[in-house]
């Protein structure tokens, strides 16, 4: 495999982010990206890059995965993760999973461990249990935030208006979803996404996050992708796949997601957000949401923004 240079790229969900919650959710990208790219300098896999980068964004509360999840109408904390590698194109994952800190290290072990893609529900805790994941008491997941949240927003389609749609964006109180895509410098690609959906989904709601070709999607040949948004357009468009597809046929990270974003938008008036990053290092994040927190590292560099246009730049 020729020589590439190296990228991990993170997300910290795409949504109408309140200003309260900008200087932490952008130290949060950053903080993952950092994290990341380490692991890769140390001799770790893209795999493991991206998990490491989501395991940083799922432990800081001021996302919406693992540690600061939003709830269910019924008040529970019911998790999504992926987690794929662009070599064998193997991913693993959970939906609506419970009392586990991080949903990202089952659904690793779901592709390592397991025949199968997707482990749900009980079936997925059981696993976890069996592959020796500590169970938590579902309250260390609850942030007293993810509690006036449900408060504010009880009705799901409320919630999904106001956070998602760029035209009236409401600023809710909500936060979100995290992700990560990961070049490493033989050209290998991974992506892992985490979340703990949207405030005041029904129990049992599975997202887009830990589909395949739609809350993520990583291919050797093409690049990786992580996507964030409303979950039930993200599914329906197929918006990791889409970006895929528009790489493939040779248009820029940058040109696909921005591309496909729009293409969920006019067809199905879906709002979200994606990172990208193909085989050859080329490097997108793109939003069609009010805000999004992203950061990557590059060439020891450290980008990163969280407005629409923002690219602020400092050494790694
Ligand atoms: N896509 C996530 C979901 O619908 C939420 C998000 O990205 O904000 O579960």
């Amino acid at each position: 495999m020729s020589e590439v240079e190296p990228v991990v790229v993170v997300h910290g969900g795409a949504w109408a982010i309140p200003e309260k919650l900008w200087s932490e959710s952008l130290d949060g990208v950053k903080t993952a990206a950092r994290c990341g790219y380490k692991v890769l300098k140390d001799g770790g896999s893209a795999t493991d890059a991206a998990e490491a980068a989501v395991i940083s964004l799922e432990d800081c509360p001021a996302f919406d995965a693992g540690t600061g999840s939003v709830l269910t109408f019924d008040e529970q904390v019911e998790m999504d993760a992926i987690i794929m590698e662009g070599t064998t194109m193997k991913a693993g994952a959970v939906g609506a999973i419970r009392n586990v800190k991080n949903p990202v290290k089952v659904a690793r072990l779901v592709m390592e461990k397991t025949p199968h893609v997707l482990l749900v529900g009980e079936g997925a805790n059981k696993f976890a249990i069996e592959h020796g994941i500590e169970e938590v008491d579902p309250d260390t997941l609850i942030t007293p935030y993810a509690k006036e949240k449900l408060a504010k927003f009880k009705q799901y389609n409320k919630t999904v208006y106001s956070l998602f749609n760029k035209f009236d964006p409401v600023e809710g109180d909500g936060h979100d979803t995290v992700g990560c895509a990961v070049v490493d410098g033989s050209g290998r690609t991974a992506c892992a996404t985490s979340t703990g959906g949207i405030t005041a989904k029904m129990p049992g709601r599975v997202g887009d996050s830990p589909i395949v070709g739609a809350g993520g999607y990583a291919d050797d040949i093409v690049g990786a992708v992580s996507t964030t948004g409303h979950g039930e357009a993200i599914i329906r468009s197929c918006l990791a796949r889409h970006i895929a597809a528009n790489m493939s046929a040779g248009k820029g990270a940058l040109t696909a997601t921005e591309e496909s974003l729009a293409y969920m938008e006019a067809r199905i008036n879906g709002f979200g957000g994606a990172i990208a990053v193909s085989c050859k290092g080329d490097v997108a994040t793109n939003f069609s949401t009010p805000r999004m927190p992203w950061a990557y590292v590059k060439e020891g560099k450290l980008h990163y923004g969280i407005h629409p246009g923002q690219h602020e730049v400092e050494d790694y």
